[in-house]
């Protein structure tokens, strides 16, 4: 395609979302993406990700097929498409009825945009339909998912491979995600079978993100800590913890205290999971205890407080969870709290869901049987998670390479606990240690920066303090000032 000038690139985002100019790092992507080159995008959470797949289509004409990992992000790309008035968008995933499946693969080709789940993709019928279209180019959203183990791992993801191989000519792929290890984007480049991709990498680092890490002794006091200081601060916040349990335990506490929160895990129905993500869209709630299952494309610009009760199992992960602060560009806090304890737990969570080589077998043998993969699993003790990735290995490259695959990530899975055990407790600026471990630099110089090079009072008495139904806990002189608008602090 001919080079196409700043003039008509700027036109074209204005008409399609009003603005003048383009963020930082969307227009080499859609540049690439408007060569025909694979390309390899990684730009930080909130960004602006999706203009980048959004607007080439309009001038390359055909169909844009965003393959999406999770279902709710990929109704919020859709709600949004919508809202911004673009009427030619098609989601095939499984909340639709039969009926309207069949709808829309009639009527394929009319869509400009077409999401889909990896699961959906490789269906044999939609697998076919979808390749026969004129297709502009293939997105694949949340792309680190495809390295990934754990909650986001998507064994179809891994088979996009097969469906790209399918093609005689390929159409250009674009991969975006918002953070990416080398390891991550090498894997990415190999599952997507991606031909000398331009790769856009920006720097992981959120200046307007103050990052504090607060050492406490055990799960005791930081609940102590997480009681006291959510009740005098404000949100609107996310509080990241470990597992189900412990987020149902503090957001019973912190209603108790007079906090709107709720909990947020994969092991609530579906409905709940809504209800609570869009009452803390609307300000209903103010802090969602949640586990990583929350977070993923839900676009809430205004979150000024991220705490983590536990450090996440990589460095990845944390920065992608910290990365959901202060979207809107104002100041925000990001909390990880840490005890000596925490180390072991990590380890004991994210190994002892990987299966050895003795399950791994077990589980071939069975396979090889003729038993599904979830029921032999289930004989074995295995997680779900576990019997996914493993089984996906075994039919790939049968049962010892599949253990091997699995003895491979439970290294890959301690030595990234132990970058998060050691910049947990290293000493030095935060910022640094952090982003030393995605090989960059801090990208700012008057920012409001961690702990370790200070940070100011009125941030960590959160200024503003939460606007909440709470008249017994104020005195009379709290009272005016707030009739009159005045922030104490
Ligand atoms: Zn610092």
């Amino acid at each position: 395609m001919e080079t196409i000038s700043q003039e008509q690139l700027t036109q074209l985002l204005k008409r399609i979302t009003g603005y003048n100019s383009f963020r930082p790092g969307q227009e080499e992507v859609i540049r690439s993406v408007l060569a025909g080159r694979d390309t390899i995008a990684v730009l930080p959470t909130g960004a602006g990700k999706s203009l980048c797949y959004q607007l080439p289509v309009h001038l390359t004409g055909g169909t844009v097929l965003i393959v999406s990992p999770l279902l709710s992000l990929m109704e919020d790309q859709v709600a949004q498409l919508k809202r911004e008035g673009e009427k030619s968008v098609a989601a095939l995933n499984s909340f639709l009825t039969p009926g309207e499946k069949s709808a829309v693969l009639r009527n394929l080709h009319q869509y400009r945009f077409i999401f889909t789940s990896p699961e959906m993709l490789m269906q044999r019928h939609v697998s076919e339909r979808l390749r026969s279209l004129r297709l502009a180019y293939i997105v694949a959203d949340e792309a680190h998912c495809i390295s990934q183990w754990g909650f986001d791992f998507r064994p179809d993801y891994l088979r996009l491979r097969e469906w790209l191989a399918g093609f005689s000519e390929r159409p250009p792929v674009l991969a975006l995600t918002a953070t990416a290890s080398d390891k991550a984007i090498g894997d990415i480049e190999n599952y997507l079978m991606m031909h000398s991709p331009a790769k856009y990498i920006h720097p992981p680092d959120r200046p307007n993100v103050a990052l504090q890490i607060i050492p406490l002794k055990d799960r005791e006091e930081k609940t102590e800590w997480i009681r006291r200081e959510i009740s005098r601060a404000s949100g609107p916040g996310i509080l990241y913890v470990q597992s189900r349990k412990r987020a149902e335990m503090l957001a019973g506490l912190l209603r108790a205290d007079g906090v709107p929160a709720a909990a947020f895990h994969a092991g609530m129905e579906k409905d709940d999971r809504m209800l609570v993500q869009q009452q803390f869209l609307n300000g209903e709630l103010e802090w969602i205890c949640a586990t990583n299952a929350f977070g993923m494309g839900i676009n809430k610009p205004d979150v000024r407080r991220i705490i983590h009760d536990q450090f996440p199992p990589s460095a990845a992960q944390y920065i992608q969870e910290i990365g959901r602060a202060g979207r809107d560009g104002k100041q925000s806090l990001a909390t990880l709290l840490y005890s000596p304890s925490d180390a072991d737990a990590a380890v004991f969570i994210s190994l002892d869901e990987l299966p050895d080589p003795a399950a791994v077998r077990f589980l071939a043998e069975c396979m090889n049987n003729g038993e599904p993969p979830e029921q032999a699993g289930e004989r074995a003790g295995l997680s779900e998670t576990a019997v996914r990735v493993a089984a996906y290995w075994i039919a790939e490259e049968g049962a010892d390479g599949a253990a091997g695959r699995m003895e491979e990530l439970a290294a890959g899975k301690s030595r990234e606990i132990g970058e998060m055990i050691r910049f947990a407790e290293g000493d030095g600026c935060i910022r640094e240690r952090l982003l030393n471990l995605f090989g960059a630099r801090p990208v700012g110089t008057d920012v409001v920066c961690c702990s370790a090079c200070g940070l100011p009072a009125d941030l960590l008495a959160n200024a503003v303090p939460a606007a909440r139904n709470r008249p017994a806990l104020l005195d009379w002189q709290e009272r005016i000032d707030r009739l009159f608008g005045v922030a104490s602090s």
